[in-house]
């Protein structure tokens, strides 16, 4: 896997090693494909290991994971290294379990290497150029996958596009993940308990100590704060969830408005914004919180957590209906039963919903297509959607179930060696059987 010896040409470049890139490169490696996966941090995992997310969002039902396969399998390479508890992981866990993963199935991987231009001729991409410490190297390829969460293969080669939402243009808000430590569990839930107004009403109060637990709240702290100029008032709750036994918990607290997460200029001011915010809330939680008397910050995030970009557009357009009705397609790649989430800019509401108890909705595989492309496929945060499609599309387990699928499709077009549009769907289904089978 190391990429002594690199090739000019490879059957399918895979851009960006996110969750949806590792699981497409996996697949295509274990089918016999040649497949370069370019990566522009120095390790893999994008917003699961430098955007520090965690946990796997809900993808179960009726107690049945509706995602298996790849994703199923860096979570038992986690739960082995002693990384993983309940649905939460460490971020160093999961870079090396998908490292394994991708050595044992030998994936060319390259690291340190930002993709900075896309050859296209008529309606195919030939090649893609990256930057390495200076050093431009250009790398032909039969199909590409884009699974840079940006759509940055779909932007760079002109191929079509949305971003924001369809009337207003507003983007989710960022976030700069956090993990603090010496907490005093106990005495925090035991606070949380009584004061079970101050807190989201969808909380779980019955707390297993044993497990991870969710809490979210602490509205008349954080109120309190913004008015005494202590925190940024765009923060409007204070979010985290523990680890089992450790006094740890991570935060997904932050809150960045009206930036854009594919703008430079805009991504700088969100590093600085999210550090300062990420400051403030440990401040607080250290003076007035009980339970956080005696903790710490552990780390930060390596980039802050950027939710919505751009997105392709595809054959196959999701749409909120889809995800609010559970519709089923004929092509159907993938499911998954997590509702549409949004976490509002100024100006709009958050949203939060639940899908009905025991049901889910499908994706097609015409979502995975690039329209106007003839050799491009997008998995993951980038897959075409509307925004608020979106909101439910964009968690691991859908983006993992996704990138799975494009390895399968892209490597049965170059063993039938015919165009991805003319793969036989009945062949991508039966490779990919083990993310439609419950129920
Ligand atoms: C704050 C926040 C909270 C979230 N909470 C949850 C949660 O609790 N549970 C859950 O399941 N999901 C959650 N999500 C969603 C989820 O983390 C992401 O949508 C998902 O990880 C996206 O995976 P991906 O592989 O599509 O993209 P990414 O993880 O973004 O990976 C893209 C990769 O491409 C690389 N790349 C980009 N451009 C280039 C280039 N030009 N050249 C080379 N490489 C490039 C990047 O470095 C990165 O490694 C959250 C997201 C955020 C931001």
């Amino acid at each position: 896997m190391i990429p002594m010896n690199l090739q000019e040409k490879y059957d399918i470049i895979v851009a960006g090693a996110g969750i949806a890139g590792i699981s497409a490169a996996v697949k295509l490696a274990r089918n016999g494909a040649s497949v370069l996966l370019v990566e522009h941090y120095g390790f893999v995992g994008g917003m699961s290991t430098a955007g520090m997310v965690s946990p796997f969002m809900k993808h179960l039902v009726n107690g049945e994971k509706l995602v298996r396969g790849i994703f199923e399998e860096i979570e038992n390479e986690m739960i082995e290294l002693n990384g993983m508890i309940d649905n939460g992981f460490y971020a160093s866990v999961f870079r090396l379990a998908a490292f394994n993963l991708l050595n044992e199935a030998g994936v060319t991987l390259l690291l340190h290497a930002e993709i900075v231009s896309v050859k296209r001729e008529k309606n195919k991409i030939k090649s893609i150029s990256t930057l390495i410490a200076g050093e431009t190297r250009t790398f032909q390829g039969e199909i590409f996958i884009d699974t840079t969460g940006d759509a940055q293969l779909v932007y760079l080669g002109g191929f079509p596009w949305r971003k924001g939402d369809e009337k207003t243009g507003y983007l989710q808000a960022l976030t700069l993940f956090f993990r603090m430590g010496g907490i005093d569990v106990v005495r925090a839930t035991a606070y949380v308990k009584a004061h079970k107004d101050d807190f989201f009403p969808w909380m779980d109060y019955n707390f297993d100590l044993s497990r991870i637990i969710s809490v979210a709240g602490y509205f008349r702290h954080v109120k309190k704060a913004i008015k005494e100029n202590r925190l940024s008032d765009d923060v409007r709750y204070i979010f985290y969830t523990t680890l089992p036994e450790s006094g740890e918990a991570s935060f997904n607290t932050s809150n960045i408005l009206n930036l854009d997460g594919s703008a430079s200029s805009d991504l700088t001011k969100a590093e600085f914004i999210g550090r300062e915010q990420v400051h403030q809330v440990v401040r607080l939680l250290q003076d007035e919180i009980p339970g956080f008397e005696n903790s710490y910050l552990i780390e930060s995030a390596v980039q802050i957590g950027v939710r919505e970009t751009r997105r392709a557009v595809g054959d196959y357009v999701m749409e909120e209906e889809d995800i609010t009705k559970c519709r089923k397609f004929p092509d159907a790649i993938a499911r998954g039963c997590y509702g549409i989430d949004i976490h509002a800019q100024r100006g709009e509401e958050n949203r939060l919903d639940e899908i009905l108890e025991g049901e889910y909705y499908e994706i097609p595989i015409r979502s995975l297509i690039v329209s106007e492309a003839e050799n491009l496929l997008v998995a993951g945060r980038c897959i075409s959607a509307t925004r608020k499609a979106h909101g439910a599309l964009r968690i691991m387990p859908t983006s993992a179930a996704t990138g799975e699928a494009c390895g399968s499709l892209a490597s049965l077009a170059k063993i039938n060696n015919c165009k991805i549009r003319d793969v036989k769907f009945e062949l991508v289904k039966q490779s990919i059987k083990h993310n439609l089978s419950s129920k």
